[in-house]
């Protein structure tokens, strides 16, 4: 029988701050907390219920998307550090409210080290019931509300940087971009702001009929959803799935660049370096994407209002074309580089080389 690694041994553990194995037998909570670091703040980041087969992969989930955390939120240079959480999905009916108000207590239990927000598998109404136990919990329905079209707008900023280094382009106007799930939350904010700017576009989803309506509206083409990795286009812009930058993917992209919304495109660190053998460049997804929890950070503290947003998506925008620059001018992997800088970050607060984000 293999045993499954311990949280000490275990391949993704980053020396994680805290690591937190609540259960509640009378209401099912199986639930994983993860704190990677407080270095910059409390550890910020979803909640995400899931299927879990089995409680091993509900250990590597957590400890890489917590540390995954740190690292957005500190290349965004957000006062905030990094944490998530993982429900493992009760079998058969559950009482939904219940569960999220054991799950509530158990944050509670972490003192304000790590807020939860929603993330798969848990929506805004979950958070309120959490709620009712905890205080440190955000992205309440009465809160910030949807952080999609913020996020959409972070990488509507981040593909026109990608343009402009990757193709010489200074404006979208003509460039053809391939955007896969284009009816979701962030795809279809991001298909709108990139259709305005005169991209032309070819679009992806498994919703239909809502598919061919924004595809009419915005007079853009369609692709079935496994024909979008051979559109010949200048970006591809993933808004769906993780790990869709893989083995059997990589050789089919006929594309200048990949930047788009979805967190996790690559399937393993190494398809970095394969993208750019490929001259593909790369905007790394944590950074991109970042719009959603600067948007959250209002209901963190009042300062942090539209127009501190707004400068903040720009900063974004900034990073990214630090990290492209430098992947240019080394010859390295564009995700490898920012998660070094992310390393650095972290390593320069923990040291109090930091100064602390305003
Ligand atoms: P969503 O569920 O609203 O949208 C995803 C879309 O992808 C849906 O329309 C779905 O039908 C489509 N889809 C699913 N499988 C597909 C497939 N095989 N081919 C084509 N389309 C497919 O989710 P969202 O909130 O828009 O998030 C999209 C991605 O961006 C996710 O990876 C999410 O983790 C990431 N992200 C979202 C935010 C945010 O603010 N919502 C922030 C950061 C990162």
């Amino acid at each position: 029988m293999s045993v499954p690694a311990s949280v000490f041994e275990h391949p993704a553990f980053d020396n994680h701050e805290k690591v937190l194995f609540a259960t509640d037998p009378a209401t099912g909570l199986q639930a994983i907390l993860a704190v990677h670091s407080t270095v910059r703040g409390p550890g910020v980041g979803g909640c995400r219920m899931w299927a879990y087969e089995s409680s091993a992969d509900a250990v590597t989930d957590v400890l890489r998307l917590s540390q995954g955390m740190s690292y957005k939120n500190i290349m965004a240079d957000l006062p905030i550090g990094g944490g998530k959480s993982v429900i493992i999905k009760p079998k058969g009916d559950f009482d939904r409210d219940a569960l999220f108000q054991a799950f509530g207590r158990a944050v509670d239990s972490l003192g304000g080290h790590y807020i939860s927000a929603e993330d798969v598998g848990v929506s805004p109404a979950d958070m309120l019931s959490a709620r009712r136990t905890t205080r440190h919990v955000v992205g309440l329905p009465d809160g910030t509300g949807d952080p999609s079209p913020v996020t959409a707008k972070g990488v509507f900023l981040g593909i026109q940087l990608v343009a402009e280094k990757a193709l010489g382009k200074s404006s979208l106007a003509g460039v053809r971009i391939a955007v896969q799930g284009a009816t979701g939350h962030v795809g279809s904010y991001l298909c709108e702001h990139l259709a305005k700017a005169g991209a032309e576009l070819t679009l992806t989803d498994i919703h239909e009929d809502t598919l061919q309506a924004l595809a009419k509206k915005l007079g853009a083409k369609t692709v079935g959803k496994d024909d979008i990795y051979d559109v010949e286009a200048d970006i591809f812009a993933p808004c769906a799935l993780g790990s869709i930058i893989n083995e059997k993917t990589i050789d089919r992209l006929k594309v200048r660049a990949v930047a788009g919304a979805a967190n996790n495109q690559l399937a393993t660190r190494e398809m970095g370096a394969e993208l750019m053998k490929r001259n593909i460049a790369y905007a790394p997804d944590y950074v991109i994407n970042a719009g959603g929890i600067i948007n959250i950070m209002g209901e963190i503290d009042a300062r942090f209002d539209k127009k501190w947003v707004e400068g903040k998506l720009q900063g974004l925008k900034s990073t990214l074309g630090e990290i492209l620059d430098t992947a240019e001018n080394e010859g390295r992997p564009a995700n490898l580089i920012a998660d070094e800088i992310a390393r650095q970050r972290i390593e320069d607060a923990r040291a109090g080389n930091l100064q602390a984000a305003e």
